[in-house]
This record gives C-alpha cells, sequence and structure tokens, in this order.
C-alpha cells in the first residue's frame, strides 16, 4: 500500500450517482451521437476559454490530426514540434502523412524558441508547440515566427486546460488547439474524449464535418473524414466536473508552490523558472534531480510513489526510426530524461502527503 499514490481517480469519482442518474437520462432519451450533452459541453468550453467554437471529439489525438486536416496540411508538408513531447503529437502529423521535424526543448520543458527558424524550410507548414506539463512557451514569440514565414500554429494544449502565457490563454493563441479528456489529464471523463477550439468559424465547419465521415447532412457528404465524435454520455461527465475546473486548477498551482517552497532549499533539485509571464496548471509537477534512478527507487521503497516523463525520449523509440534522428541529436530532451522526476500534485492530495513527499526526498539527499 502507497504512503502516497499517484492516481486520485478511485477518490474522484467515489461517489458517482449524480453522473449515474443524469446519464440514465441520457439513455432514455436515446440521445447517444453528438447529443445534447456534447452541445452544451461545447458551448461551455468555449465560454471557458473565450474563444469562439469548440468541437468535440474522441481523443486528444483526434483534435490534433482534424485540425491537421481542416488546415489543409498533409502530403510532402513539414510540421515542427517539440521533440519530448507525448507520442500522439507525432503520430497525428505522420498520420496526415505530413513529416514531422522535431526540435529539442529548453528548461521549461517546451519547445526551445530559439531553435525553431534553423529547423524550418520551403515545406514547412505548421507549428505544433506543445504546453508540456501545462507549462507553455513564450507564445509571442511563436507568433511572430509563424507571422513571419506565414506558417499555421496549432497548440497541443492537451495537457494544459487553462494554462495562460501573458494572461493569454493556452488554446486561444493558434489556428487551432487540441485538448484531452483522457482520464489522466486534469479535465477529465471515463473514457477518451478530446476538443478542437478555434476562432475561425470557415475551419471550424470544416472540423465538424471531419469529426463525423463528412456528413454534411443525412444525405450529402462533403469530404470524406473520420468517425471521431465526443461520446454524449462522456459529455455528461465532462459537464458535472466542468464548473470545478477552474477550483481544481487553483488548487494544483497552490500544492506545486508548497513543493517549490519546500524543495528549493536541495542543491541537487532543480526548479524550472517560476518568473516568467506564465500560469503553469501543472498537469505534471515535474523537478529535475541529481541521481534520479536511485531517489525514485527510494521514493518507491517507502511508498511514495513518484513518476518518470518520459525515461526514454520519444526520438529514440522504435516507432520513430524512420525520421532519422541520432542518438543525442536534442540534448535538452537527452538530458531531461536521465534527470525529470514528477511528484504527485492533484487537486485531491493533501498537506500531510505533499509533506512525506518533501521529507522523502529530503532524507534522500540528507537535507535536515
Ligand atoms: C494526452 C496527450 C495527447 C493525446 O491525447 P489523447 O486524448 O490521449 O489522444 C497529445 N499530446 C499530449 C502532449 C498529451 O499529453
Amino acid at each position: 500500500m502507497n504512503r502516497v499514490r499517484y492516481s486520485y481517480l478511485p477518490q474522484q469519482f467515489s461517489n458517482p450517482n449524480k453522473i449515474l442518474k443524469e446519464i440514465k437520462e441520457v439513455i432514455e432519451q436515446g440521445d447517444f451521437t453528438l447529443g445534447k450533452p456534447v452541445e452544451e459541453f461545447e458551448r461551455k468550453f468555449s465560454n471557458l476559454l473565450g474563444v469562439k467554437n469548440s468541437i468535440g471529439v474522441a481523443s486528444g489525438t483526434d483534435a490534433l490530426k482534424i485540425s491537421l486536416r481542416a488546415l489543409n496540411i498533409g502530403y510532402g508538408d513539414e510540421v515542427i514540434t517539440a521533440a519530448n513531447t507525448f507520442v500522439s503529437t507525432v503520430g497525428a502529423i505522420n498520420e496526415v502523412g505530413a513529416k514531422p521535424v522535431l526540435v529539442d526543448c529548453d528548461d521549461s520543458y517546451c519547445i526551445d524558441v530559439d531553435l525553431i527558424d534553423a529547423s524550418i524550410t520551403e515545406r514547412t507548414k505548421a507549428l505544433i508547440p506543445v504546453h508540456l506539463t501545462g507549462s507553455m512557451p513564450d507564445m509571442n514569440r511563436i507568433s511572430e515566427i509563424s507571422k513571419r514565414y506565414g506558417l499555421r500554429i496549432i497548440e497541443d494544449a492537451c495537457q494544459s486546460v487553462l494554462a495562460s502565457f501573458n494572461e493569454k490563454k493556452a488554446g486561444t493563441w493558434g489556428n487551432a488547439a487540441a485538448f484531452s479528456f483522457h482520464p489522466l489529464k486534469n479535465l477529465n471523463i471515463w473514457v477518451d474524449g478530446g476538443m478542437i477550439v478555434t476562432n475561425d468559424d470557415t475551419v471550424a465547419d470544416r472540423m465538424r464535418l471531419l469529426r463525423n465521415n463528412g456528413i454534411r447532412n443525412r444525405d450529402e457528404v462533403e469530404v470524406l473524414g473520420y468517425n471521431s465524435r465526443l461520446d454524449s454520455i462522456q459529455a455528461v461527465v465532462a459537464n458535472s466536473l466542468l464548473p470545478q475546473a477552474v477550483s481544481d486548477t487553483e488548487k494544483r498551482i497552490a500544492n506545486a508552490s508548497y513543493y517549490d517552497q519546500a524543495l528549493k532549499i536541495i542543491p541537487q533539485v532543480k526548479i524550472p523558472d517560476r518568473t516568467k509571464p506564465l500560469k503553469q496548471v501543472y498537469h505534471i509537477y515535474q523537478i529535475r534531480v541529481a541521481n534520479r534512478d536511485q531517489c525514485v527507487k527510494y521514493c518507491l521503497d517507502r511508498g511514495v510513489e513518484v513518476k518518470i516523463h518520459y525515461p526514454i525520449p520519444l526520438y529514440r523509440q522504435k516507432a520513430l526510426e524512420f525520421l532519422g534522428y541520432e542518438n543525442g541529436q536534442f540534448p535538452v530532451t537527452e538530458r531531461h530524461s536521465k534527470e525529470v522526476i514528477s511528484l504527485p500534485v492533484d487537486q485531491y492530495i493533501t498537506q500531510t502527503e505533499q509533506d512525506i513527499v518533501i521529507e522523502t526526498i529530503k532524507e534522500f539527499y540528507a537535507i535536515n
């Protein structure tokens, strides 16, 4: 039995009766596909972010894929993204026939903006900045680069609902943005689900077609698309959690700050720069530590469930061999894979549990 658990899902849904009752109503009405709960969630999500269009889809991966398709990105095009992202960012680019071009990250865990220019070719069509861990890169500079070269921006905001840079929210900077409601994301449902947001009504119309097999109405098919609808039943779950999205986010931020204060005195611990004009939402509370593997083992042996995101950099995975990247080509991503550790930071963790995490790490480094 862990003294401090990483996953809070059993706690989060310990009393699902209210949700189940509402799901029963959907079942009684047979409102299963693109029903009222989906429309309600899309409307509320648009309000939460201050965007014109939200389009519910089957996953965050599909949100990326459909965004790329809707923006006419495909064969022969190159799309730049971060070397240290989750696999599906690269998978989505590949799915539409475009070539993923990776760029190293910096110590914010996001794409190193200084390195983007050098990766742009005449084939580059889009940038997918990934707001990893709930952090964000300097989106002002990324917007500037996109204007200079005429590139589209699709934000991979799957880990960063309610994050913002310069007071402007994640998902509102680009031509489109992808969110995920996978059970482990900050705003979660019971299966897979995702959302695309965009302020462009024409692109939104195309996205709505693409998620529903290109069907305009009962009789007409306009484009070949996908079966990628957000489930009505799951939209009920999303609608039930949405009212607490802001307070859950504030709780995560407060928990992260509690860790920061306690851990910053440990010389072997490196905390990311917190002075940027950034509202980080801590999908993951990730720090860099000396002797990472021993530290992780020490924590796990003492019932403190910590994680590593990710021990093997994506560009060195077998699935990406065809891109031809070499070992060590992304030195910061490489270094992070040996240094990063993720501590539980969710909205349900107690201060007592956080103290146990802190004490365990201090003990490992023999700090009193
Ligand atoms: C989770 C995640 C995705 C994919 O979302 P799914 O809903 O699991 O398909 C894409 N990018 C990043 C950075 C993610 O964390």
